[in-house]
């Protein structure tokens, strides 16, 4: 009598898993709430899609959670492409959130940063893009955000600078630089937080350099960012 009695809910089935990254040099992991993208981030990446490279505001789309694939590995080939590619990313991860940040302080709501794959099934975007129907199904199939383990903002800052690349099968494909981005990380964040609510484990894909390709079963993709992570996937 008299103890308050905490609800516990009767699932109907068993709670699906939290998907989560490691944070290197820990026995932590960082639980991932959302994932969000922006479309078009560095110049030549634009231009080679046939967009504008100018500051028009970042767009964003999203990912479900449950598309990362922690630290890589082995990935099956989705169905339903013929043009699998890859985009190498930065990936922010918030440690905390709100609405309407303002972009001299939304670098204080990042716990840390990883380097990720935005995998694509680019004859899926052309055709959604065509018709004008949505991305979801081109950006936000199975596997498709394999994602390094995370670097503490605290441990290495918040790099500005520095090499991001991409090997298919030991070839260079994409060799960029973090400081070619047309909207930095606290700019990006400031704007997707006008349209969300953003919170502790979301992670953003901050676009991809030049260079984007497809990849066949068998591929090795191996990315690296300077100072924040490096990632193998092998396409299977
Ligand atoms: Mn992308």
């Amino acid at each position: 009598m008299g103890t308050i009695m905490s609800k516990q809910h009767n699932y109907a089935f068993p709670l699906p898993p939290i998907p989560s990254l490691p944070v290197a040099g820990s026995d932590q992991r960082a639980p991932v709430r959302r994932v969000y993208c922006i479309g078009r981030n560095y110049a030549d990446h634009a231009v080679e899609m046939g967009g504008d490279p100018t500051r028009e505001p970042p767009f964003f789309f999203g990912k479900p959670a449950d598309c990362i694939v922690a630290g890589g590995g082995r990935i099956p080939y989705p169905p339903l492409t013929d043009d699998l590619q890859h985009e190498m990313e930065l990936v922010v991860v918030m440690g905390s959130g709100g609405r309407d940040i303002a972009t001299s302080a939304a670098l204080d709501h990042v716990f840390g940063y990883a380097a990720g794959i935005d995998l694509t099934r680019r004859d899926l975007q052309a055709e959604a893009k065509k018709t004008g129907r949505p991305w979801d199904m081109a950006k936000g199939f199975d596997y498709s955000a394999p994602c390094s383990a995370v670097r503490r903002a605290s441990e290495i800052g918040h790099p500005t600078s520095g090499a991001i690349t991409l090997k298919v099968n030991g070839e260079t494909r994409q060799a960029g630089d973090l400081n070619q981005q047309i909207w930095k990380v606290e700019e990006a964040i400031s704007y997707l937080s006008r349209f969300v609510a953003l919170a502790a484990g979301d992670l953003i894909f901050t676009g991809t350099p030049a260079g984007v390709g497809r990849v066949v079963r068998g591929d090795r993709l191996e990315g690296q960012i300077d100072r924040v992570g490096d990632l193998a996937v092998t396409i299977e």
